[in-house]
């Protein structure tokens, strides 16, 4: 016999999370604020609680997937959650986590909380994952049942870290394929084809990962974690150079700057800082000090 779970919040993932407890066979209750979303799971076997009190006694292990934390506060109101052991897979910044987690602690239950790697239709497939942080227990005992969501990948037991992890890694991917975007936007200025760029840009990417001499997230994390940034032949202040005519191209060809701006002043300001000779990973110097 599987474990029962109880899942609160139907949006597109957490109906998902819910369809997918069921497929494994767990005895599965929902609670959605609009509980005429629970509809289709019904039909499919699971129970849907009418209130919130019936959603919490149901089962020890409660998967909450919802917009925001501040729904999590609002759903469960004054509701009993002793004993139980809350899996939070909703957004939120890593502050609203932690204190999400006193508040577990300050009503008896556990908190786990988790940001998970996939949309909807990638839950429970293969290449699946969630970062999961604060009480590794509640992982340790639902481990089964979590992995079927996606493999679950523990980071640390600060409540805040799932969502720095997940955070960190949605940083990395929209700015990758943001820069992507203006790169075929300003190539297309002279009427190359993103399909003409991509082989280059694939190139590009492949090499930055690789161990040869473009393999520059190694060489990158070395330094950065060693606390050196040699310049050598390849200076900062060339690059900041390199980047101000990335940000006059895109004027000249009447596209949108604010990307290679950004980028731009980040460097320069690396160089006014004293970078200048230094190499690209000094610029991580200015991005933890602030602007004033
Ligand atoms: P939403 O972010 O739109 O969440 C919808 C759910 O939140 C619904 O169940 C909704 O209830 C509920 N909700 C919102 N506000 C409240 C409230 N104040 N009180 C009670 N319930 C509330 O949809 P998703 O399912 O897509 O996302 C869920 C979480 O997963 C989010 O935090 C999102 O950032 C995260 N996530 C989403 C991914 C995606 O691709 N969709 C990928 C990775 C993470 P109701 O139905 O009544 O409106």
């Amino acid at each position: 016999m599987t474990s029962p779970v109880t899942v609160i919040g139907l949006g597109p993932m957490g109906a998902t999370m819910a369809r997918t407890f069921l497929a494994n066979g767990h005895p599965t209750t929902v609670w959605n604020r609009t509980p005429s979303k629970a509809a289709p799971l019904v039909e499919q076997g699971a129970t849907l609680a009418p209130t919130m009190a019936d959603a919490l006694a149901a089962s020890e292990l409660v998967v909450i997937s919802q917009t925001d934390y501040q729904a999590m506060y609002d759903s469960i109101g004054d509701a009993d959650v002793k004993g139980r052991a809350l899996v939070n897979l909703s957004s939120g910044s890593p502050g609203e986590l932690r204190r999400a987690g006193d508040w577990a602690r300050e009503n008896g239950a556990d908190l786990l909380t988790g940001g998970v790697m996939v949309p909807p239709p990638g839950i429970g497939r293969p290449g699946s994952y969630v970062f999961y942080s604060g009480l590794e227990a509640v992982l340790d005992r639902h481990r089964g049942t979590l992995a079927e969501l996606g493999d679950t990948t523990f980071v640390g037991t600060d409540p805040g870290l799932s969502m720095l992890f997940y955070q960190s890694q949605l940083y990395l991917f929209w700015s990758t394929l943001t820069s992507y975007m203006h790169a075929a936007a300003l190539l297309g200025t002279a009427g190359v084809s993103a399909q003409q760029f991509r082989p280059f840009a694939s190139t590009t990417l492949e090499a930055l990962t690789g161990d040869g001499p473009m393999g520059f997230l190694r060489i990158l994390t070395e330094e950065i974690d060693g606390g050196t940034s040699p310049g050598g032949a390849n200076s900062l202040r060339m690059q900041a150079v390199g980047a101000d005519h990335v940000v006059e191209a895109s004027h000249e060809a009447g596209i949108d700057t604010a990307g290679p701006r950004a980028l731009r002043d980040l460097f320069w300001r690396a160089v006014d800082a004293g970078h200048g000779d230094g190499g690209l990973s000094s610029v991580i110097d200015v991005i933890r000090r602030p602007a004033r």
